[in-house]
């Protein structure tokens, strides 16, 4: 991880103005606003094609304070609501002048990803679900609308998708129809790729300036100049078990909701230069499941409690259920409840639900989920009695959602049902320059996506890894290609 000094560099093999490391959404995101500020870009990719885990996502981008997707399916928003609303659910230590840059240049990141051809159908998806079931461009996707977010900034639907028929999330997911228009953009711009190509090590001068990359490719050795800049945009640590062991440990030996060329190269080049690092700890966590199961019932913990609101974002309660719960979950439900939410599924399979047991009443069915005698009865009676009256005193989940559970009971053993991607990286300042733990940015490096600690850092709303992975690429591309 050392890095090498420019000295030791004979000739170069390849050269460009700025050079971009990982060609996911980050990484085109910044070729193509450097292409466009004027500047010759290469972009090195480590796969054998573009696309990353963007191509495999959702798809989902945060997008809002009054997008024209917004306003095309009746939503109105601010950018101070969205700032808010991001503040109180990215977690603590969320970077305000982040969230700030991001929230007010949110209404203009939109267009520009329309006039780089990525498709919005204006419809909105109001029902619970992780994905909407069709092509529908807009949906809640963090929670805005349900306790607590819904008292602490006006709600608004920010989750916006680009438009694609035959979507398969984690092969060619909504995110494929982010990536294509922005690669066909950066291609029209001049912008060259070099597939099969791997960083590995940073090039700097004598005065600390990064200068270029190291990479291999067929396992020849590639000498690249940068002559204004280097965008590291390679993803999360993710894959990186040693990272993970020193700085995630919950995420070991869970599934990736990555791709696994994540293996943490952005943050430990960087660090050989005195980089800094934030929320090395936080992580996005799914909980595999149709929320239409969920909000129809009671979703308890180990010892047979309630631990959340069953109708707020689903990713919150995976957090909640990995970091605060053990990973010890289970879904109670009646009969009822889990036929309707069969009847109205939109989901694949493998998010739908069957009852590891069903008993005639909650004695029983607690004493084969193996929960403390009573917790889950007096657990159930609290809830059915509020439900009654349409109330949820203790998790404020909403009327609409709240029924009394009668009847045989299933229940749903989630134990260890989640999966995650690292949240936190290097960190940069909203110009995406690379900081070093003085404070001061690293000349000539730049970075943006999964490489770096974005917007969220505790919380997590879907939209949030590919809206600040764009937003802040577009800004690493424009700060190196600036950088003259
Ligand atoms: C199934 C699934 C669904 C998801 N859904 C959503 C969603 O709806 N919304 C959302 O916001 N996020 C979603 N995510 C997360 C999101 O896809 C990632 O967090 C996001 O793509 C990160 O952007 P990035 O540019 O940092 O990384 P990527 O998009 O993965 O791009 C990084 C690129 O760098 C390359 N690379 C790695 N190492 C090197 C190296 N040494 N040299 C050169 N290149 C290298 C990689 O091959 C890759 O192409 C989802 C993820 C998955 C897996």
């Amino acid at each position: 991880m050392k890095p090498c000094a420019a000295t030791e560099i004979g000739s170069w093999d390849l050269t460009a103005d700025v050079v971009v490391a990982g060609y996911g959404v980050a990484g085109a995101a910044a070729a193509v606003e450097a292409a466009a500020t004027g500047a010759e870009v290469l972009v090195l990719e480590r796969a054998g094609g573009w696309g990353g885990a963007a191509a495999l996502a959702g798809g989902f981008i945060y997008l809002g304070g009054g997008t024209a997707l917004q306003r095309a399916c009746g939503f109105d928003d601010t950018p101070e609501a969205m700032s808010a609303f991001l503040m109180a659910a990215m977690g603590p230590g969320s970077d305000k002048a982040k969230i700030s840059a991001y929230c007010e240049g949110s209404v203009a990141h939109y267009d520009w990803l329309v006039e780089c051809g990525v498709p919005f159908k204006p419809a909105f998806y109001g029902e619970p679900a992780w994905e909407p079931a069709a092509d529908e461009g807009l949906m809640y996707s963090g929670g805005e609308n349900a306790h607590p977010f819904d008292t602490i900034a006006k709600a608004a639907p920010r989750g916006h998708l680009p438009q694609m028929e035959d979507k398969r999330t984690g092969e060619r997911g909504g995110g494929y129809m982010l990536m294509k228009p922005l690669v066909e953009t950066a291609e029209r711009l001049g912008v060259k790729a070099h597939y099969d190509m791997r960083i590995e090590q940073l090039v700097v001068e004598a005065d600390g300036r990064v200068c270029g990359v190291v990479a291999r490719q067929y396992g020849e050795r590639v000498t690249v100049q940068a002559r204004r800049g280097v965008v590291l945009a390679t993803g999360s640590f993710t894959y990186n078990e040693d990272m993970l062991a020193a700085h995630a440990p919950l995420l070991l030996d869970r599934p990736g909701s990555a791709v696994e060329e994540h293996d943490g190269i952005a943050v430990r080049l960087a660090q050989g230069l005195g980089a800094g690092v934030a929320h090395m700890d936080a992580c996005e966590v799914a909980l595999h499941m149709d929320p239409q199961y969920l909000i129809r019932g009671m979703m308890v913990n180990g010892r047979g409690q309630r631990f959340i609101n069953e109708d707020t974002y689903p990713g919150r309660i995976g957090q909640a259920a990995l970091f605060q719960q053990e990973n010890q979950t289970f879904l109670v439900l009646d009969e009822e409840g889990f036929e309707e939410a069969a009847r109205v599924s939109s989901a694949p399979d493998f998010l739908q639900l069957r009852p590891t047991w069903v008993c005639e009443t909650a004695t029983e069915l607690a004493a084969e989920m193996g929960l403390p005698a009573g917790a889950l009865e007096s657990t159930l009676e609290v809830y059915n009695r509020h439900a009654e009256e349409g109330r949820d005193p203790l998790l404020h989940k909403t009327a609409r959602w709240l029924r009394p559970l009668r009847g045989p009971l299933g229940a749903v053993d989630l134990r260890g049902m989640t999966s995650g991607f690292a949240l936190g990286g290097l960190t940069t300042n909203p110009d995406s320059e690379v900081l070093h733990v003085n404070g001061d940015p690293i000349p000539g490096l730049y970075a943006a996506g999964r490489a770096t600690a974005g917007i969220a850092s505790w919380g997590y709303a879907s939209g949030a890894s590919l809206g600040d992975g764009s937003f802040f690429g577009r800004r690493a591309g424009r700060s190196a290609a600036l950088n003259v």
